[in-house]
């Protein structure tokens, strides 16, 4: 391996170079201790990445933790978990479909949020992706996922002292990232080509290990490319519709011949949104070529393709003018057996012929199509009704699998300790039976309370100290040390509201009724507070107008610092938010809110949902694991703002807030445990990947399995 002749490790813990550049370290503690161990500054100060750990350690450190017995004996214990787990034969998958173990599923997503240090993510989407590889992995279900690789990513945000965001985008280094060249066999970097308007344009790959899973990220940064295509992939979101079709061009076409390329030829083929649902165009032209007819090749790739859809309103779906289609697949329909009329149908809906809709493509093209949430399946039968007009509505054929996060990328470590003694050493392979999860009353009130303050006090101490670092090193305004959380106290009933700023999900709806939210938190002895973080998308206005609200008013005395603006929200963030805070407040404007999984981290971790009916909620809320908001169908949006809006109010002032300061002599709020039991109880054992992946493989990848087996 090239990547290995980079970094000088004493040959006794060689094996730690592997292990770095898979990221299979990040979601297991014993393999992110191996790297803790070796320097914990340096740990903290690449922000946990080893690959740029191990190459800026000096030497001799690595040679004392390589003489150390205590160091080797966890390090032989931790290289034999990655050795088992990555390559032993004996996965779920592999004993229960041993027929379909030599398959191969691909799935193609514009974003992948594996681990912080690489941040091809911008949000629930991406986090989904890439907690889905990690569940994938944990299956042992045979998998590629396909992606971008963006050398700059997504932006890092800054707010400044009038509350506006500024986005600073680094330049990723790709010596000190875990991504290696996806090489030809001939040692030469591995190159294929895609057609675009008048040229063809060149693209490379860079892989990425996810446990079992390998990530293909494709890249157009070449010195072959005219330089307007070389930063095509350089951000994500970041430029306007024309950049982001030759995007969609690229992961679609570019992905389709770079697997091919490696020799790789799956059976079936999943586009998560249908940003990426070129491929399945691709692979239609393809079997065109080989001689099929326009029928035969259309029924083949249905036959073989999956389609997961995340929006739940049609303006948030992926469209382009048919004139910009034009102009880059005007010398590809032909290709296709098609003519530009029969081709723009494809993507198009009669009621607007001058929008190609990467929706209505990947409807028409993939044979099994679902939604994130049970109720986001109703919405998107609804919303798509109209291309099987001849259907009754609930028989239109888009399915609901649930999402759901992987439990050990999100929970703290201190209670994944606390089920593995109370209930069982392979509680993680169990995480989806119910049964194991009666036993979590056995865990005595105060532990559970105690390690929930100590997360909180742990969050606050990150929130502060950030507050710090910009206060100190940066000079900002005394006001904003403020603003970032500065006066936050970790006795106070601390709500979370943490996610992509954007008008639905109305972030300020809590302040629509001010004076009585200012009561609330200014209760005598029962404070309240409220931290806040999340980015707007760069180029939307209003989401950054909202940020800027909300800035304003951390900033104002009359909340006594209880409003706290966390900057640049990420999974490093989220990780300690959706353990540290006591309340996950959502909401989202009723049917909206596709599925929502910040509220399942929050979940796990007994931190209470406070949530807007919506998404995952909806089916996940049983009148004790948390509060809900119900939002009535027929009022408007003034009035759905202020009913809702109330009854948080209402919820907080008889519900929330005495139940969380009803302490009992030891100072343990016997009532808010019990709800925090039944959080963690209830939800855990549907809404996590290990659920969601099954589901995914039982009732989509193994029935095309089938399907596309007989017709060979
Ligand atoms: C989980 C997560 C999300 C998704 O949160 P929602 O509340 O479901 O929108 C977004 N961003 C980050 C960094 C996350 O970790």
């Amino acid at each position: 391996m090239d990547y290995l002749n980079k970094i000088k490790i004493p040959q006794r813990i060689e094996g730690l170079g592997e292990l770095a550049y898979n990221l299979w370290w990040s979601w297991h503690p014993d393999a992110r201790e191996l790297f803790k161990k070796l320097d914990r500054s340096l740990w903290k100060s690449t922000e946990h990445n080893p690959v740029e750990l191990l190459k800026g350690i000096p030497y001799h450190q690595l040679i004392a933790s390589s003489e150390d017995s205590g160091y080797l004996s966890r390090y032989d214990a931790g290289l034999a978990a990655y050795k088992k787990a990555t390559l032993s034969p004996t996965t779920w998958f592999e004993k229960q479909y041993p027929q379909q173990a030599k398959n191969l599923i691909a799935y193609f997503s514009l974003e992948f949020a594996v681990h912080n240090s690489l941040p091809l993510y911008a949000g629930g989407l991406g986090v989904l992706a890439g907690d889905y590889c990690k569940g994938i992995s944990d299956l042992g279900i045979p998998l590629v996922g396909v992606g971008l690789m963006y050398p700059q990513g997504y932006f890092h945000q800054k707010i400044s002292q009038d509350g506006w965001q500024s986005e600073i985008y680094d330049q990723l280094d790709f010596d000190n990232v875990a991504v290696t060249r996806v090489l030809a066999p001939d040692g030469k970097l591995l190159t294929v080509t895609v057609p675009l308007d008048s040229i063809s344009i060149y693209i490379s790959a860079w892989r990425v290990n996810v446990g079992r899973v390998t990530l293909y990220l494709l890249d157009t940064n070449l010195d072959e490319n005219p330089q307007a295509y070389r930063g095509l992939s350089a951000r994500l979101y970041g430029g306007d519709r024309e950049m982001r079709l030759l995007q969609e061009l690229v992961i679609g076409l570019g992905g389709v011949k770079i697997l091919r390329a490696l020799g790789l030829n799956p059976d079936v083929w999943h586009a998560n949104e249908g940003h990426t649902s070129f491929m399945m165009m691709e692979r239609m032209r393809e079997l065109i070529e080989k001689g099929s007819t326009l029928q035969d090749a259309m029924d083949s790739v249905r036959r073989a393709t999956v389609f997961t859809t995340h929006t739940p309103v049609p303006a948030g779906n992926d469209t382009f003018s048919v004139d910009l289609v034009e102009k880059y697949f005007h010398n590809y329909w032909g290709q296709i057996g098609l003519d530009r009329d029969k081709f723009m149908s494809l993507g198009t809906l009669d009621s607007d012929k001058s929008s190609f809709n990467m929706t209505v493509l990947s409807l028409r093209l993939a044979g099994y199509c679902n939604g994130v949430s049970q109720l986001h399946g109703q919405v998107c039968r609804k919303m798509w009704h109209p291309l099987w007009p001849d259907l009754p509505e609930d028989s239109v054929p888009i399915d609901a699998i649930t999402n759901g996060v992987h439990v050990l990328t999100w929970i703290a470590p201190q209670f994944s300790l606390l089920f593995k003694t109370y209930l069982g050493e392979n509680w993680i392979e169990r995480q989806d039976e119910p049964s194991i999860w009666e036993n979590l009353h056995k865990i005595p009130d105060d532990v559970i309370w105690n390690t929930h303050r100590w997360l909180k006090l742990k969050l606050i101490g990150s929130i502060l100290e950030r507050a710090r670092q910009r206060w100190s090193q940066e000079k900002v305004a005394t006001i904003q040390p403020l603003a970032m959380g500065a006066l936050l106290d970790p006795g106070a009933l601390t709500i979370g509201y943490c996610r992509r700023f954007t008008g639905y999900k109305r972030p300020t709806l809590i302040f629509r009724n001010m004076e009585r939210l200012k009561k609330i938190l200014n209760l005598d002895l029962q404070p309240v507070q409220i931290i806040f973080a999340g980015k707007a998308h760069p180029n939307d206005e209003d989401g950054k107008r909202l940020i800027q609200q909300v800035y304003h008013l951390a900033k104002d005395p009359q909340f006594l610092g209880r409003i706290a603006f966390v900057e640049d929200y990420n999974m490093h963030l989220a990780r300690d938010l959706v353990r540290g805070v006591d309340v996950w407040l959502n909401t989202p404007r009723f049917l909206m809110e596709a599925s929502g999984t910040s509220g399942q981290k929050a979940s796990l971790n007994g931190v209470l949902n406070l949530s807007v009916l919506d998404g995952w909620w909806c089916e996940a809320y049983n009148g004790v694991n948390g509060w809900a908001v119900k939002e009535k169908e027929g009022m408007n949006w003034e009035e759905q703002d202020d009913n809702s809006a109330n009854t948080i109010y209402d919820l907080l002032e008889n519900k929330i807030i005495p139940l969380y300061y009803d302490i009992d002599a030891a100072g343990t709020p016997q009532g808010w445990v019990k709800m925090m039991k039944e959080t963690i109880r209830s939800n855990t054992p549907f809404f996590n990947t290990r659920r969601m992946t099954k589901e995914y493989a039982e009732r989509f990848y193994l029935k095309a399995l089938d399907v596309v087996k007989s017709k060979c």
